[in-house]
C-alpha cells in the first residue's frame, strides 16, 4: 500500500490510497499494518563479531613476541617453557577478549536507549508513540526540533521549515507546502514531502506517512547507516602512548638483560627466555584496554543514575567539569506547574486545587475571560480529554498544561470552545518571543485574536483594559500599578502570564508585515503559576558548592522571579549576581568574560544566549556543562565541554548532547559528574598497580645479573606470576566501587597527568623495595641452603604474593589500606 511519487499527487488521492483520514487510522487498522510492514526502523551497522573480536586479540606485538618465544622453545625442545608461553598466548587473549566485548556490549546497550517518539493522530486522539510502531497511513504531527520520523506528505504547514542537510546536504532550511508538484523531482524539489531523519527547524504542520523502515528515501542510502566509528578519548591516547613508551623502553631493558647475561655464560636458551619473560610481565599491556573497560562501566554507572552517556568522552570530560548552567524549569524545579493566582482589575484569585469552582459565583466576566484565553491560545494537547479530568494525560509546554487545567476547573474546554471559536491562525510561542497568539472566528464571524505571554511584552502590546466586559483605557497611572502587581508576584518566585485580545481582527500575514497592528490589544489579566523547587536540589547545589563546581542557573522567567528561585537554592542571588538578556546583549564578548564569574542568574534570555555564556566561561579556562531541549539550544549544547541534552527534550538536542538526563533532573548531572571523577580515580589505581608491578621483576633480575647471582626466576615463573597478578586483579580494580571522598575535592583539572609525581614515586619505591627485598630473601635461602630450587620458589610465591597483597593498598590514593573495608570489591576477593 505504500505508494510512489505521492509528491504528485492530490491530498485527497493520497488519503484514498493510502485507505486513510485526518483524524488517523484505528487500532485496528494499525495493528494489521504492523503485521505487514513491520517495524519503522532502519537496519543496524555492522558490529564486529565475535569471531573477529577474538581475532583481534592477536594482532599484539606482545603476543607476536610469546609466539616466537614459544616456537625457539619448541625448536630447542623446551617444552615446559614452551607449554607455559602458549598458556601466556591463551590467557592474555581471553582477558583482552573479555574485557573488549564487555566495552562493546555496554556501548552497544547504552545506543539502544534512545529511542525516538513521535507524535501521531490515531482514532481521532493525538498520541506520542515509539517512532518504530509508526506504519503507513499514520498521521504526524510535527513540531520543531523534531525529527521527521518516515517518509510522509503534508496535507496542513504553518510556516514549515525543514532542514534536509542529512538528505540534500543543503543546510538552508526548506519551506514546505502542500500542493500537488508536477513531474519528476529530485528530493530537493519535493517540496510538499518530508523525509525521515531531516528535522523540523520552524513551523509546524501534520502529514500523513507514505513510506516506513527501509522503503524510505533515508533508508535506501546505505552509507546513512554505516557504524560511526568511537573516536579515542584522550585519555586513552594519553594512556596508549604512554604504554608504548613503556613497552620500548622495557624491550630495550630486555635486550640489554640478554646480552649482558648471555655473554656473563648463562645459556642462550635461558637468557632468551627470561627476557621474553620479562617483557612480557613488564610491559602494561592491560592499561588501554583497562581505560576503556573503565570508562565504558562509569558509563554504565552513569546510566543506573538515569543519565546516558552519548560520547565515550564525555564520561571522561564529566570527572573535570567546574561549571554547570542549567536551565531553571523542569531541571532545578518540578516542572509541574499549577496555576495559583488569576489577577484581573478587580479581582485576585489565590486559589488552591479546586478553589475556582467555590468562588465561581463571585468570579467576573475578565476572569473567565483570562482563562478562556489561557485555554485556547494553548498548543498543550489532551491524549484522553474524554476521561476524568485526572486522569488526563497532556502533553506539551507545562505552562500551557497548566492553563489547561486551570480552566477545566471552570469547565472550559477547548474542544468546545473552538466549537464556537475555531482556530484559524497561530503565531507559536518561542523563547525568544515570549509570546503566543492565535487568531480565531468569534461568535458573530468576525475574527479575534488571544495573546498570552511575558507579562511586559502583553502590557507593551496593549492600549486598553477589560473591565468585566467593559473596555477602558489603560492610563500610565493603571499601567504602573500593574506593572507593581506583577512585580510582587515574580518576587514570589511565581512564572507570570498575562493574557489579552483583540477584537475586529486581522490575518497575521497583515499584521507581520504593518507592526503597529502589534498594539491595540486588550489586557484582561495575569496568572501567576509555581513550580515547585525539585526536593533534591537544594542538597545537590550544596554539594556542588563543596566539591567546586560553580552553578549557574538561565531562565526565560522574570529577574525578580528568577531571584527569588536563587535565593530559595542559595545561589548567589544580590543584583551583581543577576544578568538580564537584554543587559546581556549590550555587552561584548570582553566585557561579559570580565563579569561572568560573578553571575549565577541569567533572567529573561533566550537560547542563543546560552553559546555567549558557555564561550565567555570557556574563554577564562572551565569546563562547561550546560543543559537545553530545544532546537535553539543546539548551537550551546555542541559547543560546552558536556552537552547535556534533557530526556524530555527535541531529538535534536538529544542528537548534539554528550550527555543525555532522562528524568530531567539536575540532581542526576551531578552524579553523572560524580562517576566522572571515579573514572578517572579508577584509571589511576589501576596504572599505578600495574605500573609498579611491573617493574619489580626488572629490577630484581637486572641486579641479579649485575651481581652475578643465579637467575632468582624462571622464565616460566616470571609468566605464571604475570598471568595471576596482572590480568585479573586488573579487571576486579576497573570495578572499583566509588570512593565518597571524591565530592569532596575541587574538579580534576583537564589537563592533570594520569602519572602524577605522587605516583611516580610510589612506583620508583615499591618497584625497588619488592625487587630488593625478594631477591635478599632468594640470595639468604639460596646461600643459606644451597638449594636454588627451593631459592626460587621462595621468590617466586612472594613476588606473587606481594601483589595480590598490594593491589588492595591500590585501591585507594587516599585512604589506608586498614581503614577500607577489604570487602567491599568482591571480585578482588575472588
Ligand atoms: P527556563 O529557562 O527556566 O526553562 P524557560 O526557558 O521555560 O525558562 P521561557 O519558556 O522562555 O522560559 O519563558 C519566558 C517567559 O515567557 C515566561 O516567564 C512566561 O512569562 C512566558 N511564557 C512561557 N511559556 C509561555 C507560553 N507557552 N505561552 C506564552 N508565554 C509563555
Amino acid at each position: 500500500m505504500s505508494i510512489q511519487k505521492s509528491y504528485n499527487l492530490t491530498q485527497i488521492k493520497v488519503f484514498e490510497l493510502l485507505k486513510t483520514r485526518k483524524f488517523g487510522l484505528t487500532g485496528k487498522e494499525v495493528t494489521a499494518r504492523q503485521k505487514k510492514y513491520g517495524q519503522n526502523s532502519l537496519p543496524e551497522g555492522h558490529r564486529a563479531s565475535r569471531l573477529i573480536l577474538l581475532l583481534n586479540q592477536f594482532k599484539s606485538s606482545l603476543v607476536y613476541i610469546l609466539l616466537g618465544a614459544a616456537g625457539i622453545s619448541l625448536l630447542l625442545e623446551s617444552f615446559v617453557d614452551m607449554y607455559v608461553i602458549l598458556s601466556a598466548v591463551i590467557v592474555n587473549v581471553i582477558v583482552g577478549y573479555v574485557q573488549e566485548s564487555r566495552a562493546m556490549k555496554a556501548m552497544e546497550k547504552l545506543r539502544r536507549i534512545v529511542q525516538f517518539q513521535a507524535l501521531v493522530v490515531r482514532n481521532g486522539e493525538e498520541k506520542n508513540i515509539n517512532v518504530k510502531d509508526l506504519v503507513p497511513g499514520d498521521i504526524v504531527v510535527l513540531e520543531p526540533g523534531y525529527k521527521i520520523p518516515a517518509d510522509i506528505r503534508f496535507f496542513d504547514t504553518v510556516n514549515l521549515r525543514i532542514n534536509e542537510a542529512r538528505l540534500t546536504g543543503e543546510s538552508h532550511p526548506v519551506t514546505k507546502t502542500t500542493k500537488p508538484l508536477t513531474g519528476d523531482l529530485v528530493l530537493a524539489d519535493r517540496t510538499n514531502m518530508g523525509f525521515m531523519g531531516t528535522v523540523v527547524v520552524g513551523g509546524s504542520g501534520r502529514g500523513v506517512v507514505c513510506q516506513t523502515g527501509t522503503e524510505t528515501e533515508l533508508g535506501q542510502i546505505a552509507q546513512m547507516i554505516k557504524d560511526t566509528k568511537e573516536e579515542k578519548t584522550p585519555l586513552q591516547e594519553r594512556l596508549s602512548s604512554l604504554s608504548k613508551l613503556l613497552g620500548g623502553m622495557i624491550l630495550l631493558i630486555c635486550l640489554f638483560i640478554f646480552a649482558f647475561g648471555y655473554f656473563a655464560g648463562h645459556g642462550f636458551l635461558e637468557m632468551f627466555t627470561t627476557s621474553v619473560a620479562i617483557a612480557v610481565a613488564a610491559i602494561p599491556e592491560g592499561l588501554a584496554v583497562a581505560v576503556t573497560v573503565i570508562l565504558a562501566i562509569g558509563m554504565q554507572r552513569i546510566l543506573k543514575h538515569k543519565a546516558l552517556v552519548r560520547k565515550l568522552v564525555a564520561a571522561e570530560t564529566l570527572g573535570s567539569t567546574t561549571v554547570i548552567c542549567t536551565d531553571k524549569t523542569g531541571t532545578l524545579t518540578e516542572g509541574e506547574m499549577k496555576v495559583v493566582r488569576v489577577i484581573t482589575n478587580n479581582q485576585d484569585f489565590e486559589t488552591h486545587e479546586d478553589k475556582f469552582r467555590t468562588h465561581l459565583k463571585e468570579t467576573g466576566a475578565s476572569f473567565i475571560k483570562a482563562l478562556e484565553i489561557g485555554v485556547l491560545c494553548n498548543d498543550a494537547h489532551i491524549e484522553n480529554e474524554y476521561s476524568d479530568i485526572k486522569d488526563w494525560v497532556i502533553f506539551g509546554n507545562p505552562t500551557e498544561k497548566a492553563l489547561i487545567l486551570a480552566g477545566s476547573q471552570v469547565g472550559l474546554n477547548r474542544s468546545n470552545l473552538e466549537k464556537v471559536t475555531p482556530r484559524i491562525d497561530t503565531v507559536p510561542f518561542t523563547s525568544e518571543r515570549k509570546f503566543m497568539m492565535t487568531l480565531h472566528h468569534d461568535k458573530k464571524d468576525n475574527k479575534v485574536i488571544y495573546l498570552k505571554g511575558a507579562p511586559e511584552k502583553v502590557l507593551e502590546m496593549s492600549d486598553s483594559i477589560d473591565v468585566d466586559g467593559k473596555i477602558e483605557k489603560l492610563t500610565p497611572a493603571k499601567l504602573e500599578k500593574l506593572k507593581k502587581r506583577y512585580e510582587l508576584l515574580s518576587n514570589k518566585g511565581l512564572r507570570i502570564i498575562a493574557l489579552a485580545y483583540r477584537s475586529r481582527a486581522i490575518d497575521f500575514t497583515k499584521m507581520i508585515e504593518s507592526p503597529g497592528l502589534y498594539e491595540q490589544f486588550v489586557f484582561v489579566g495575569f496568572m501567576g503559576i509555581k513550580d515547585p523547587l525539585r526536593k533534591e536540589t537544594k542538597e545537590t547545589i550544596d554539594l556542588c558548592k563543596k566539591s567546586g563546581i560553580k552553578i549557574v542557573m538561565i531562565t526565560g522567567d522574570h529577574k525578580l522571579t528568577a531571584q527569588a528561585i536563587a535565593n530559595e537554592l542559595g545561589l548567589p542571588a544580590k543584583a551583581e549576581n543577576v544578568l538580564e538578556g537584554a543587559e546581556m546583549s549590550k555587552m561584548n564578548n570582553t566585557q561579559l568574560q570580565e563579569r561572568v564569574k560573578k553571575i549565577s542568574v541569567y533572567a529573561r534570555v533566550t537560547p542563543k544566549d546560552k553559546l555567549r555564556i558557555v564561550d565567555a566561561w570557556q574563554a577564562i579556562g572551565e569546563v562547561v556543562a550546560m543543559t537545553g531541549d530545544g532546537v535553539n539550544d543546539a548551537p550551546a549544547l555542541r559547543a560546552a565541554d558536556i552537552g547535556v541534552a534533557v530526556g524530555s527534550g527535541t531529538d535534536i538536542a538529544k542528537e548534539t548532547a554528550s550527555l543525555i538526563i532522562l528524568d530531567d533532573n539536575f540532581k542526576t548531572i551531578v552524579e553523572a559528574v560524580r562517576q566522572g571523577r571515579v573514572v578517572f580515580d579508577n584509571i589511576r589505581k589501576v596504572v599505578l598497580y600495574l605500573l609498579s608491578d611491573s617493574f619489580s621483576e626488572v629490577i630484581m633480575i637486572s641486579v641479579s645479573l649485575l651481581l652475578g647471582f643465579p637467575l632468582p626466576l624462571l622464565a616460566a615463573q616470571i609468566l605464571w606470576i604475570n598471568l595471576v597478578t596482572d590480568g585479573f586483579p586488573d579487571i576486579a580494580l576497573t570495578l572499583e566501587p566509588p570512593e565518597k571522598a571524591v565530592m569532596e575535592e575541587p574538579p580534576i583539572r583537564r589537563d592533570e597527568p594520569i602519572v602524577n609525581n605522587e605516583m611516580k614515586i610510589l612506583i620508583g619505591v615499591i618497584s625497588l623495595v619488592t625487587g630488593l627485598v625478594t631477591l635478599g630473601l632468594f640470595y639468604f635461602f639460596y646461600k643459606a641452603t644451597d638449594d636454588l630450587d627451593l631459592a626460587r620458589t621462595i621468590a617466586f610465591v612472594s613476588v606473587g604474593i606481594d601483589s595480590l597483597l598490594y593491589v588492595f593498598s591500590c585501591r585507594s590514593l587516599r585512604t589506608s589500606i586498614f581503614k577500607k573495608n577489604p570487602f567491599s570489591n568482591i571480585y578482588l576477593i575472588i
